[in-house]
């Protein structure tokens, strides 16, 4: 747990989320400045910073992690969807928490690759 965080904060309860998922290792809520009808962010309750900060330990971690998007998408019915990890602040993060963006809702057209 880190002491200022905004998603360790939110784990904890000290601030308030739409929470549409919680699990004893992960929690997803609604994105305060959604980006897409449905923009959810799927977050490990324990604190890594970014994902290239994750270490072979982690490896069973990341691995509920995914399948804990799947389940995230399934129960809130989310169908087709875009998964998006920024990783540092050159990729657009900008809260050094680890966690994923669910994006669905409107046509997700534009390929990056
Ligand atoms: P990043 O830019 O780090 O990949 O994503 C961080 C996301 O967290 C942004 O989309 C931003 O809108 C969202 N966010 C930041 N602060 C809060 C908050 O206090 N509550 C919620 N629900 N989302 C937040
Ligand atoms: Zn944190």
């Amino acid at each position: 747990m880190a002491e200022n965080c905004i998603f360790c904060r939110i784990v904890r309860g000290e601030i308030p989320s739409t929470t549409v998922y919680d699990s004893e290792e992960f929690i997803a809520f609604t994105d305060i400045n959604p980006a897409a009808p449905v923009h959810l962010l799927v977050v490990p309750k324990r604190h890594i910073a970014r994902l290239s900060e994750a270490v072979a330990e982690d490896e069973g971690l990341l691995g509920r992690f995914m399948l804990a998007i799947g389940e995230v998408v399934r129960k809130n019915n989310i169908g087709d969807y875009r998964l998006i990890i920024n990783d540092g602040p050159g990729a657009g993060q900008t809260v050094f928490h680890l966690h994923a963006h669910i994006l669905s809702g409107r046509q997700l057209g534009e390929k990056l690759l």
